[in-house]
């Protein structure tokens, strides 16, 4: 069938030990799904449950590339969380069937915009120019479910410049891997090559242009990226 313009190309993220690809669909994003962060953006865990948002595709910036610090703003602030990869969609999964979605998992960084994110927050305005922009979510390559070791407990830093900024436990996480995918699909489709970034732990701060940002959970690839003047 011809297109009108030639579609672009498919934006994809390496896997580990593999030549093939990842091919990525939506990304979808939970907030405040560590109890220590929600306090830390002034929240009550015990009274407010996470959420979700999303970031377009065209937002995953690959390990080893430069990340651009984008336009109007000069806060914008690292969110180191463990991504889920999917190569199956579908609606209304059980808990319990959620597992057999997951292609793998990876670490990723939701960066933001805070001060943009603050300014809509204030005015009741949705999110998008906080969270989304050219290379707003960083991620590393894939480590095939099947690869994946115990990472229920894993640790989940990230060091700016080698200072460590956050350290957190994935055993942290209010909601779990199987519980996100499974309230996901009640109020999405969920399709193959959507990722789920799941949330920061407490420590999240600025960056800055020449910033050197390792992102990492024991177990997985890690996420090293440089921040680049706008
Ligand atoms: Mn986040």
């Amino acid at each position: 069938m011809p297109y009108v313009f030639e579609p672009r190309d498919v934006v994809s993220v390496p896997v580990e030990g593999n030549v093939d690809r990842f091919p990525v669909n939506n990304l979808y994003c939970v907030g405040r799904n560590y109890a220590d962060h929600a306090i830390e953006m002034g929240g009550d865990p015990n009274r407010e449950a996470p959420f979700f948002f999303m970031k377009p595709a065209f937002a995953v910036l690959s390990d080893g590339a430069e990340m651009q610090y984008p336009s109007h703003s000069n806060d914008v602030h690292h969110e180191v969380e463990l991504v889920v990869a999917l190569h199956r969609g579908g609606k209304d999964i059980s808990v319990d069937d959620a597992m057999s979605l997951v292609y793998g998992y990876g670490v990723g960084v939701d960066m933001t915009r805070r001060d943009l994110q603050g300014e809509a927050k204030e005015k009741s305005r949705p999110w998008e120019a906080g969270k989304t922009f050219l290379h707003a979510a960083p991620c590393s390559a894939l480590q095939p479910l099947s690869d994946v070791g115990q990472i229920e407990a894993a640790s989940i830093t990230l060091r700016i410049n080698g200072e460590t900024r956050q350290a957190g436990s994935i055993n942290q996480m209010i909601w779990k891997v199987s519980e996100i995918i499974s309230r996901l699909s009640e109020l999405f489709v969920l399709q193959p090559g959507d990722m789920i970034y799941t949330g920061t732990p407490a420590g999240v701060g600025p960056v800055r242009p020449g910033d050197q940002i390792t992102a990492h959970i024991d177990g997985l690839p890690e996420l090293v990226f440089k921040v680049s003047s706008s």
